[in-house]
């Protein structure tokens, strides 16, 4: 079975967690090759084994070499490991009492590696895992390395999943779209949300950014945004160091597209060591979206 078909049959099986993202109908899998609405607009599933529900073109500043880096970064060399472990296991503790399929939903995922270690640290075969993002490079690099997982690029604003139709939520250092979170998510279905602190990455942002940006990491109106939209249930914060080697360094710059963009001296420097300790600080927001009488 290829890409293509194995993919159509795992949309095939959730159908009616998906709706046309152009006019909001009921879709339904073709031929083993299409995913199609009442409307007639028609979505084909390509031969890697994504299906590209986007509705309007993106050419952003993610490239394949960026995703690869960040690949590596992510399953290689443990730097998110410590997040991984904390996501699966409050994705299990507050679904364990919940029916089971259960839909993991990571909404932004670029290149997949997140959702693909938490969803191995959940080790749940009752889970089915989606990864929606609008770079089509990191969708494809998804696909090809995670078989198992459904990959859509799409935009967050016009998402293609019905209304209640997602069990968990992921929006992992990734821009949201509360309103489209509210409208997907389950009833007392969860929304996750990792967001950076200050001390993020803060030795690459020290060494490589200018002044002005080296404070970019402020995250108070995320989170106070975040508790306006869902009821939050649980959070955490997560600080610790992880020491990195040149190659591992050289990954973490390329994974940062402003660090990338500079392209200066200072990113020399920062990547010509044999090693360095890196800073990973980073608060999670558990949220369920708030019943009606909640207000
Ligand atoms: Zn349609």
């Amino acid at each position: 079975m290829n890409g293509r078909t194995r993919s159509a049959a795992r949309v095939k099986e959730l159908e009616p967690a998906f709706q046309c993202p152009i006019c909001g109908c009921r879709v339904m899998v073709i031929d083993d090759k299409s995913l199609i609405c009442i409307n007639k607009h028609t979505f084909d599933f390509a031969k890697p084994g994504y299906i590209n529900l986007s509705v309007r073109p993106a050419k952003g500043p993610y490239t394949k070499e960026l995703f690869e880096a960040r690949r590596r970064m992510i399953t290689e060399s443990g730097l998110y490991a410590p997040l991984h472990e904390r996501l699966a296991s409050m994705i299990k503790e507050h679904t364990k009492s919940s029916a089971i399929p259960c839909t993991v939903a990571d909404l932004g995922c670029g290149e997949g590696s997140h959702l693909y270690r938490i969803l191995e640290g959940c080790d749940c075969p009752g889970m089915t895992g989606i990864g929606l993002d609008l770079s089509r490079e990191g969708i494809v690099l998804a696909s090809k390395r995670y078989p198992e997982t459904v990959w859509i690029v799409g935009d967050l604003a016009q998402s293609p999943f019905a209304d209640g139709a997602v069990q968990v939520i992921l929006n992992i250092l990734s821009p949201a779209n509360y309103k489209e979170f509210k409208r997907i998510l389950a009833r007392d279905g969860l929304v996750i949300k990792v967001l950076p602190r200050t001390g993020y990455l803060k030795e690459l942002r020290q060494s490589v950014f200018m002044e002005s940006e080296k404070r970019m990491y402020r995250n108070d109106g995320t989170a106070a945004l975040f508790q306006k939209h869902f009821h939050v249930l649980d959070t955490a914060r997560l600080h610790y160091t992880k020491e990195l080697n040149t190659g591992e360094l050289a990954d973490l710059v390329r994974m940062t597209p402003l660090a990338w963009s500079l392209g200066n001296k200072d990113i020399g420097a920062f990547i010509e060591r044999e090693s360095a300790v890196i800073t990973v600080e980073l608060d999670i927001l558990i949220g369920r979206a708030p019943k009606p009488f909640d207000g």
